[in-house]
């Protein structure tokens, strides 16, 4: 296949595997992304409270490599373990692992894709500032830059959004992709002065919390602060899901104070974020998508599995069939 010009929307590792692999193979990728820096889910948010520096894991909480190739890659990442051996975090935030694996690949970030316009092997992008979208809401009523033509289109976001992509590109791959469904998360990022007197993690059954942790434990980080990730479970998630973030904190702490065995002090900073997409509730049941006409495909953790490495692989499987 001679050299061609791909372009990949998403810089999560789904899109940053599939990138490395069509470079690997000479091929000329950009990859385009509305965050202001690689990873999607694989996120960390940094702030200021109270004159201090505080960073949160408030995405994937850990990754762990069955295959090889995964494997490698936490290795090229110097992603370092924790909780216990089997399980690796990045260092010293979990959006280094991305943006190590990114390397130089060119990234357009800031950038939302809203349509896919032009024809079969010359696709053209249209793209907006990403301060300027709201979820759910039409594109901006200002005129989009754009960019192309490319001989392929990837797209490597949580299905529900790369159906908005796609419109009516590529029929066939949008319907497939109507059989991926996610559960939305409810996340907390609290500080505290002290530390408070639980485990370092906790993953309780049938809970408001799905999943909590001192992430100011995790190896690399400042473990002189006391900084938590509070993840709520999908039930308690979607039975909250369109409260206002200010109202989600409360709950979700006074359900962390009920395994401490003296009261929860009062954080000095706490957020909540709303994701609408995080893990996987039913797979598409196949590594990827590709529509050799249109030269359009999809790969994401949807695909196969609904983690970090099923990500990794499903980019690694679709660049596999658009070299083949
Ligand atoms: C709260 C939470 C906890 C999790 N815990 C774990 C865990 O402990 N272990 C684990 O292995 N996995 C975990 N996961 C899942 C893991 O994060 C994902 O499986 C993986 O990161 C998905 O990678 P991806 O490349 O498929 O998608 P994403 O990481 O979602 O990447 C998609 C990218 O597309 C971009 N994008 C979307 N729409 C557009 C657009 N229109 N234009 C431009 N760019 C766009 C986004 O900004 C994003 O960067 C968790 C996820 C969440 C949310």
């Amino acid at each position: 296949m001679a050299a061609a010009k791909i372009a990949i929307l998403g810089a999560g590792l789904a899109g940053i595997s599939a990138a490395r692999a069509l470079i690997a193979r000479g091929h000329a990728v950009t990859i385009f992304d509305k965050g202001r820096g690689p990873g999607g889910r694989l996120a960390t948010r940094r702030m200021e409270a109270a004159g201090r520096k505080l960073q949160f894991d408030h995405g994937a909480q850990y990754l762990r490599a069955e295959g090889a190739g995964f494997a490698a890659a936490l290795v090229e990442a110097k992603a370092a373990p924790w909780p216990d051996a089997t399980r690796r975090v990045g260092m010293p935030s979990m959006s280094a692992v991305p943006r190590a694996l990114l390397g130089e690949i060119p990234c357009v970030a800031s950038r939302h894709v809203g349509q896919i316009t032009g024809r079969a092997g010359a696709w053209v992008l249209r793209h907006w500032d990403a301060r300027l979208v709201r979820p759910g809401k039409p594109l901006p009523d200002v005129a989009p830059e754009e960019a192309g033509p490319f001989d392929a289109v990837l797209l490597t976001m949580p299905a529900t959004q790369a159906r908005d992509v796609l419109g009516q590109q590529a029929p066939s791959l949008a319907e497939a992709l109507g059989a991926i469904r996610y559960a939305p998360c409810w996340t907390v990022m609290a500080a505290f002065d002290v530390p408070l007197a639980l485990p370092e993690t906790l993953r309780p059954e049938a809970h408001a919390i799905g999943w909590a942790a001192r992430d100011s434990a995790k190896p690399g980080r400042n473990a002189g602060q006391e900084n938590w990730v509070i993840q709520a479970g999908p039930a308690w998630t979607r039975a909250h899901l369109e409260l206002p973030a200010e109202a989600i904190a409360q709950p979700l702490l006074a359900a962390l104070a009920t395994f401490s065995t003296t009261p929860l002090p009062a954080p000095f900073m706490v957020v909540a974020h709303r994701w609408r997409y995080s893990l996987l509730e039913a797979p598409l049941g196949e590594p990827c998508l590709w529509d050799a006409t249109a030269r359009i495909g999809y790969a994401s953790d949807g695909c196969i599995g609904g983690r970090a490495e099923a990500a990794w692989d499903s980019g690694v499987a679709l660049a596999a069939r658009v070299l083949a």
